[in-house]
């Protein structure tokens, strides 16, 4: 599953990217034409790209005069996002708090007896702090703590993602031969033919029922490799509200605070 899209749809048709004059403004959009798709939607990302998921075949003509009529929208998005602030940089400074499973949780500084210093409990993360600058020999935190910290997320991340696999691979009635966390970019999570289940790490920064939601779509993927009314049938029957959790998901901002949000 694209964070955005959906990658299982048949796009043999290739991205290009378009232009038009909106309101007496140059506006550079990608084009993706789709065999899927009926009507046209059209989307601006943060950072401003506007992309168009058109139907195949459509004439430049219609979708010109969509494109038109949905300008001042277009416009208004654009200009938000012109102003939107860059993220400033997380100084992981004591109290200042990190997202994990759908909460926020603060950072207090101790000394650890643990491997790796750093420990989550009490609702809080403890990290030992001198240890972890000693291991990174000197650059400041924000340079040394993200790798770290992110070597966690990912272990709690792959611990959860297999838990999640054996709880929901019998009621889909598959079984996937790997389950791996990954750092992907533009996924949330994907499944190939041979079994293997590919997953975001990031997914352990959302709530709980929103890493289900990833794990039960893709484990569906090793039955239907694609998004037809029968797979989202199989999805319906383990999550009936598979709907809202995918609502949340394409809303979400699941970036750790020293990462600026996904485009
Ligand atoms: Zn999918």
């Amino acid at each position: 599953m694209r964070r955005r899209a959906n990658p299982f749809a048949p796009s043999p048709i290739a991205p290009r990217q378009g232009r038009l004059t909106l309101e007496g403004r140059e506006v550079a959009y990608l084009l993706k034409p789709s065999p899927r798709r009926r009507t046209v939607g059209i989307t601006v990302r943060p950072g401003g790209e506007v992309v168009v998921n058109s139907p195949a075949r459509m004439p430049p003509g219609p979708l010109e005069s969509i494109l038109r009529q949905k300008a001042p929208w277009i416009l208004a998005k654009l200009a938000e996002f012109a102003q939107a602030p860059v993220r400033p940089p997380f100084l992981w400074q004591e109290g200042e708090t990190l997202p994990f499973q759908g909460e926020r949780y603060p950072i207090h500084y101790c000394h650890l007896a643990g491997r790796d210093g750093l420990m989550f409990g009490n609702n809080r993360f403890w990290i030992d702090r001198v240890r972890w600058e000693r291991a990174g020999k000197g650059q400041p935190p924000e340079d040394c703590f993200p790798q770290r910290m992110t070597r966690w997320y990912r272990a709690q991340a792959q611990a959860q993602a297999e838990s999640r696999a054996a709880r929901f691979a019998p009621l889909v009635g598959v079984k996937p031969t790997v389950v791996k966390v990954r750092d992907q970019k533009q996924r949330w999570g994907s499944a190939a033919q041979t079994g293997v289940i590919h997953l975001n790490w990031r997914l352990v920064l959302a709530p709980p029922g929103i890493f289900d939601y990833v794990v039960v779509h893709e484990l569906c993927h090793l039955r239907e490799m694609n998004h037809s009314p029968k797979f989202w049938a199989l999805v319906a029957k383990v999550l009936p509200d598979w709907q809202a959790r995918r609502k949340w998901l394409r809303q979400a901002d699941l970036t750790p605070p020293w990462e600026q949000p996904a485009p």
